[in-house]
């Protein structure tokens, strides 16, 4: 079984809870779809992603921006996943800062990237995520076509190229 390391950088309290939520989350449903890699929040040995905010991506995109360095069978070396600084969601009151599973969804999105899966296809790793607003941030949500997020949920093309790469 492989072990990917996730180091958050300074990322603030709302982006750390995140990330390692996204981390048990992603390693659950790999455990349950089979697939043999592993995400740890701690530990720097061996793969890594490292995750950091840049206030260079909208705080309206639902999106960050991953970079990554793959080996032998396309298995990640290193990655950087960028993330915004802030995400905001639109209210009839006015904007505020999207809820936790929001933030989720994108790290966990992010870190499916780093771990193999380039392209854009459904489910977690669609091309577009439209923020659905919660009655509290709590509730807040993503729609990826018909899915709605969270809970994760990964197509089955997903689970077969993590599985070609991870085994
Ligand atoms: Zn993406």
């Amino acid at each position: 079984m492989a072990t990917v390391h996730v180091n958050l950088g300074e990322i603030g309290p709302h982006w750390t809870k995140a990330c390692k939520k996204a981390v048990a989350d992603l390693n659950a449903l790999f455990h349950r779809k089979g697939v043999a890699v592993v995400l740890s929040a701690s530990g720097a040995e061996g793969p890594s992603i490292t995750v950091r905010t840049d206030s260079g991506i909208l705080g309206t995109a639902v999106h960050g921006k991953t970079t990554a360095e793959t080996g032998d069978g396309g298995r990640l070396l290193r990655a950087e996943v960028r993330l915004p600084v802030k995400v905001v969601i639109n209210t009839p009151d006015g904007v505020r800062q999207a809820g936790p599973g929001v933030l989720k969804v994108i790290a966990a999105h992010e870190f499916v990237h780093a771990l193999g899966q380039v392209e854009h296809s459904s489910h977690l790793m669609a091309q577009t995520l439209y923020k659905q607003l919660g009655n509290s941030p709590a509730g807040d949500t993503l729609k990826a076509g018909a899915v709605t997020l969270p809970p994760l949920s990964l197509a089955s093309d997903t689970v077969e190229l993590l599985k070609s790469i991870w085994g």
